[in-house]
């Protein structure tokens, strides 16, 4: 018996604070929803997805939807939202309290790994589909069409009483060809994402990939065939740019070098455009010029720190050279790459600062403000269900903060390292906020690289520089908020002496 089901990407509200920390869920997340929904649709029941990030509505607008349709399951792809993720459970409470009786399920990336806190806080959530949630959720959906308990599902979380009952995991599907291309919603993209592989061949300390899938590495790579009917699906209706949202597009060693070969091969007669994201290891020369002749066009590369002590303690599984040696040659096939990069982590000296600094000025990496303004900002963030969250709370040093504690502060080893980044922070995102202004002389859409962006960019490198000396000598006691408000009158006057110089 087929039963009504809602597949919800539920709307999401911008942080103040965090609205440049991008590591709430991993890229692919966007996808989930998709392939649930298509899951679902398989099994024969009557499933509509509403994608709150497409068609915009606010939570007001989705309950009254949610409640003229009436599903028997609402399952929801529960995202992160820093300090505005109470706004969801709210919703749910309110879905209850006008009556709503289906069942509400949550899966993804943040439900997984707080599963026991969110079924201990939330009495209007039923569930939590832990891990690899497609067969989950449809294992699920058959037990309410006849109407039997939901039970013993494995993967399936249920609260029992003030705690959670888990019959046991749900072990990631081995061969991803075996899931349905996800459902999208109408609308108009110029870019559409696709997941050409699931999860990450590494472990690094700061990633809810491994701990999501496996609680450690697994990668599992659709086949080049299979990843080519997709596209050719898309490409029949006129979507001609793509990027891939997996976490790490290439996939280990010798095997995965070839398969990307393959599709390369498979996809180049195409003529599409693409980019992706990857391990700066896995990229050499032939890799590079297949990519490249088949319409690869931007990149992001995990480089994470140009420190060998904290790549060490990231358990980032590359060198400093490494990552070198990948952007000189991203930049050898007319790639410019962009960098993912934490300026500060909790176990850094202000040495390590120090190479941080010259590792990005060497490489050509300070002459853009977006770029710059991000690379100096960016703060390693520890999120329940990690390695590092796990190893910091047996260290001690580990303060639940967030909503409902889904994030880890964590004791600055050096206290003129957590007076930098406190400043740093605060001038960075002082200089992307007037960057999101169309009336700014910095708008993120002004060339970046020169007039008032330049100018400002050129303030910023300098501020670096000269913060890292007035550091060493930093005490406890030194209040940073006398120097944030001179760096934002300084910020300001670069910006009006641009405007003077070059109006
Ligand atoms: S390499 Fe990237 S995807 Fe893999 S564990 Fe590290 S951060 Fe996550």
């Amino acid at each position: 018996m087929k039963v009504k089901i809602i597949i919800l990407e539920h709307p999401r509200i911008q942080s103040e604070n965090r609205f440049n920390d991008i590591a709430n869920t991993p890229l692919w997340s966007c996808l989930m929803g998709g392939y649930v929904a298509s899951a679902l649709k398989a099994a024969g029941h009557d499933v509509r997805l509403i994608d709150c990030t497409v068609n915009g509505w606010n939570f007001s607008k989705t309950a009254t939807e949610i409640m003229a349709f009436s599903p028997a399951l609402l399952a929801v792809n529960g995202v992160y939202m820093w300090e505005k993720t109470g706004s969801l459970f709210d919703f749910f409470q309110n879905l209850r309290q006008a009556g709503f009786m289906g069942h509400i399920t949550l899966f993804g990336f943040y439900p997984t790994l707080a599963c026991h806190r969110i079924l201990a806080f939330s009495k209007a959530v039923d569930s939590v589909c832990v891990g690899e949630c497609e067969i989950t959720v449809t294992e699920l959906a058959s037990r309410l069409s006849v109407h039997t308990p939901v039970g013993n599902i494995k993967g399936l979380a249920e609260r029992h009483g003030n705690g959670m009952n888990l019959t046991g995991s749900r072990k990631p599907i081995s061969d991803p060809d075996l899931f349905d291309f996800p459902v999208r919603p109408d609308q108009d993209f110029t870019t559409v994402s696709i997941l050409g592989s699931r999860g990450c061949y590494n472990h690094c300390s700061f990633c809810p990939v491994p701990s999501f899938y496996n609680n450690g590495p697994l990668w599992r790579g659709r086949s080049p065939e299979n990843i080519l009917l997709e596209i050719e699906e898309l490409v029949s209706k006129g979507i001609t740019d793509f990027y891939f949202a997996d976490p790490n597009f290439i996939g280990p060693g010798k095997k995965g070098k070839e398969r990307t070969q393959k599709l390369m091969e498979l996809i180049r007669p195409l003529k599409i455009t693409f980019g992706m994201e990857t391990r700066p290891q896995d990229l050499d020369d032939e890799i590079m010029e297949s990519l490249v002749s088949s319409g690869f066009t931007s990149m992001l590369l995990g480089v994470e720190s140009g420190s060998e002590t904290l790549l060490g303690h990231l358990s980032k599984g590359i060198t400093r050279n490494s990552s070198e040696r990948a952007i000189a040659r991203c930049r050898t096939f007319g790639i410019e790459p962009e960098i993912g990069f934490l300026m500060f982590v909790p176990d850094s000296t202000l040495s390590n600062l120090g190479e941080n600094f010259e590792f990005l000025e060497k490489n050509g990496l300070l002459d853009r403000l977006d770029r710059t303004a991000n690379l100096f900002s960016h703060s390693h963030i520890v999120l329940m269900g990690t390695s590092g969250y796990h190893r910091h709370q047996q260290e001690g040093r580990l303060t639940p903060s967030g909503y409902q504690g889904f994030e880890g502060e964590i004791e600055y080893t050096d206290k003129r390292v957590a007076w930098m980044r406190d400043v740093m922070v605060f001038a960075c995102l002082h200089i992307l906020k007037e960057s999101a202004s169309c009336d700014s002389p910095i708008h993120w859409q002004k060339p970046q690289g020169q007039g008032a962006a330049k100018r400002v960019n050129d303030y910023l490198v300098k501020l670096f520089e000269r913060l890292l000396k007035d550091a060493a000598s930093v005490k406890p006691s030194d209040d940073p908020e006398m120097v944030k408000k001179n760096i934002e009158s300084e910020i300001h006057r670069e910006m009006r002496l641009a405007e003077f110089l070059e109006p």
